[in-house]
């Protein structure tokens, strides 16, 4: 049981009890600000920063030359893609060949689906849960009508009971022998509830079914055993818990043992290696992740990431978890202690096991005081309809960051600041 205590000081004798509290200084994090939105676009760290000014120093330097030219731990920058798989594998318990990076989330979810689809007039359905991010879905329906079927005849849909949370025993009832694929999200972006994965991954081994899993919302926060999970294929972004920066290169897992699959999509830079500069017309991929790139990597937009596994690398995902779940808890006990009163309520999963790395807090006002917390110095993010999604970081924010941010939160609920802003979502909320 974890004991906390509702003052300033106790949450100071926390951060000072934090084997994670360095690492705050390794981020650009502004003066005053209390930074909660990192699960839609993590800070820059300076390491992240360091790594783009390399890579640019070594185009001005080099030209053409880039590409054969050592990154900072000496393979070249050709291999980019790999070196980075290799590193973000170590976070999903994955194999290094088993992991890629490449384009964004969305065209990953294309590019595993179009490579695993394989619909008969028999079996043809996707399935896929209501809570979903949309991205995923416009994907899957996309390939579903490009293969010559109605999507609204195949996406199979798991509905949730609650609109919050997803019953992993409804996603394993929807698998019948008419359901050829199935793609799920790890952590759900709203309610934070975070999958059993294992569990429908095996219902969907044991029918013949194809798992994928969208991490987008667990990778860099919780650690995943693929080992045990033994998905088909993964898809994640790396701007999220990754601080990989805006529209940097998404992640791809594939499980070695579709390494011969055809990918869906081709493109000369998944070519063996061997003969991709013979520039023949005939396509052979690469027998691993890799082997599913399409066309030339935005080195640029790569670089962040490694200075974020850098970050990994001194300490380990299993500690990033501890200290995110410690700040969760800590966050849902202030909530408990000294918001409910003004109408607050915790909409994410409270035990360990089930949920991920933000809270969602509730409150049937929730768009207005979602705009007066952005007006005092912290940045929360709204979800439809009522959901404020507060996402303390493990490498930047502090427990006394979650002290302060409460006691704003409470001004603006005494003072009702909140009821002179409009009741209206903001184009980027
Ligand atoms: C953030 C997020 C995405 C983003 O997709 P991009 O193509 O990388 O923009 C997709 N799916 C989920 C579940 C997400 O949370």
């Amino acid at each position: 049981m974890r004991h906390f205590e509702p003052t300033r000081e106790f949450a100071r004798s926390l951060d000072s009890a934090d084997p994670m509290r360095h690492f705050k200084e390794r981020f650009y994090v502004k003066e005053g600000l209390i930074y909660m939105d990192g699960n839609s676009l993590g800070l820059c760290s300076k390491d992240a920063e360091q790594y783009v000014l390399e890579a640019l120093e070594t185009w001005k330097n080099e030209g053409i030359g880039l590409w054969s030219a050592p990154c900072a731990d000496g393979t070249a920058y050709f291999d980019y893609q790999d070196t980075l798989g290799a590193g973000l594998a170590k976070l999903i318990g994955a194999d290094a060949d088993e992991v890629t990076v490449s384009t964004n989330t969305t065209m990953n979810i294309h590019q595993a689906v179009a490579t695993f689809y394989h619909p008969t007039p028999e079996r043809n359905k996707i399935v896929m849960d209501d809570l979903n991010f949309p991205t995923d879905h416009y994907a899957v329906k996309s390939q579903i009508r490009l293969h010559g079927y109605d999507p609204e005849q195949c996406l199979k849909f798991v509905k949730s009971r609650d609109g919050k949370l997803i019953n992993e025993d409804d996603v394993i009832a929807a698998f019948t022998d008419d359901v050829c694929l199935a793609l799920l999200p790890s952590v759900l972006y709203r309610s934070a509830q975070l999958v059993d994965m294992e569990k429908i991954a095996k219902a969907a081994r044991e029918r013949g079914i194809v798992i994928g899993f969208d991490l987008c919302h667990s990778i860099g926060s919780v650690p995943h055993d693929f080992k045990k999970i033994d998905p088909d294929f993964a898809v994640w972004c790396n701007y999220k818990y990754m601080n990989g920066g805006p529209g940097t290169v998404a992640g791809l897992y594939i499980n070695r043992r579709h390494f011969a699959c055809e990918p869906g999509l081709s493109g000369w830079h998944g070519n063996r290696a061997d003969t991709k500069f013979e520039l023949r017309l005939e396509f052979e991929h690469e027998l691993r992740a890799s082997g599913w790139q399409t066309g030339t990597q935005p080195i640029l937009s790569m670089a962040p990431i490694f200075g974020s596994l850098k970050l990994y690398g001194e300490t380990d995902i299993q500690t990033v978890r501890e200290k995110s779940l410690n700040l969760t808890a800590y966050l849902m006990y202030l909530i408990d202690e000294k918001l409910t009163k003004y109408g607050f309520s915790v909409g994410n999963p409270r035990d360990d096991a089930k949920r991920g790395g933000h809270v969602a807090l509730e409150h049937d006002d929730a768009i207005r005081i979602n705009e007066a917390i952005k007006h005092n110095g912290i940045v929360p993010d709204f979800r439809f309809p009522n959901v404020i999604r507060l996402a303390p970081i493990a490498f930047y924010t502090s427990y006394e960051d979650i002290y302060e941010m409460v006691e704003r939160i409470i001004r603006i609920m005494e003072t009702r600041e909140y009821e002179q802003y409009e009741n209206k979502i903001g184009s980027i909320a």
